[in-house]
């Protein structure tokens, strides 16, 4: 049993999909739980009025992780509230889907500040209340490392945000705060319905998993409770995937 009584988890995008189920799953080994949202407060709503329905405790915070004040807003309230945070999840993402040919520089800026800058900024104000044993894990996709069409700015973000985990790695290595990436498979979340083509992607998914199923918001979060754990006490710098072998498949 992983017993997380006495940390704090910060979750962003813990409203929905994946961020929701690794804030239930910390959650439901006794860490308290911040999430945060941008747009869907209700979603945000419920997942605290789950968490605090099973006897744990949950905070939803809002922040638009593409813009610094706001993102330093949250932080500035997180440091007022919590005197330590001892995990931090940088989940949230967002993305235009389009071929690259119509692509806008502002679509590139977007998908960079939500999905690569959010973590850097995120370490920088909270690192002075992450103790010795705290984590860092960000989570990724197969698009940081393989052409996804349309993924074209989402899949850059994710390349930038896994080379960011290990630089971070190696800098706060030697405050004792392990960081790594969890890449996940494809997931059924509300991310999937944006693509155009969300029929052929889990099609060709389920085709090329050899463990024959979907990836679920709650494989991910198994490996990111793992990450939280002592059990993972050496493991540090790496990108995890957790994708029942999609990523193998050659
Ligand atoms: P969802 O689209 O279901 O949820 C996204 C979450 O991020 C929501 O909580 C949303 O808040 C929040 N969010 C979006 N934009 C911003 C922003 N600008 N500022 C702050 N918060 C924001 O995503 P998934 O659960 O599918 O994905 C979660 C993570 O997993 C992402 O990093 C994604 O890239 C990764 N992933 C997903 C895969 C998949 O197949 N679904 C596969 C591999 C990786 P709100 O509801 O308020 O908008």
């Amino acid at each position: 049993m992983i017993d997380l009584q006495g940390k704090v988890a910060l979750v962003t995008g813990g409203s929905r999909g994946i961020g929701r189920a690794v804030a239930e799953r910390l959650a439901a080994q006794g860490a308290e739980v911040i999430i945060t949202y941008v747009r869907h407060r209700t979603n945000a709503s419920a997942v605290v009025a789950g968490i605090e329905g099973q006897g744990g405790r949950c905070l939803a915070l809002r922040a638009n992780l593409a813009d610094e004040e706001s993102l330093a807003a949250m932080c500035a309230e997180v440091q007022e509230r919590y005197p330590q945070v001892d995990i931090i999840v940088s989940n949230a993402a967002s993305g235009v889907l389009k071929p690259v040919t119509d692509l806008k520089s502002r679509h590139w800026d977007w998908a960079m500040h939500v999905n690569a800058r959010a973590l850097m900024l995120l370490t920088q104000r909270l690192v002075p209340i992450i103790p010795k044993g705290g984590r860092i894990i960000a989570i990724s996709s197969i698009g940081a490392i393989r052409a996804i069409p349309n993924y074209t700015v989402v899949g850059a973000s994710k390349g930038a945000l896994e080379s960011l985990v290990r630089h971070l790695a190696v800098e706060l290595g030697s405050r004792g705060i392990r960081v790594n990436t969890v890449s996940a498979g494809v997931v059924e979340t509300d991310a999937l319905q944006k693509f155009p083509n969300r029929d052929d992607i889990i099609a060709s998914a389920l085709a090329r998993t050899p463990l024959g199923r979907l990836t679920t918001p709650q494989d991910v979060a198994d490996l990111v409770l793992f990450l939280c754990s002592d059990l993972a006490a050496m493991v540090h710098g790496q990108t995890l995937m957790v994708d029942g072998g999609y990523a193998a498949y050659g």
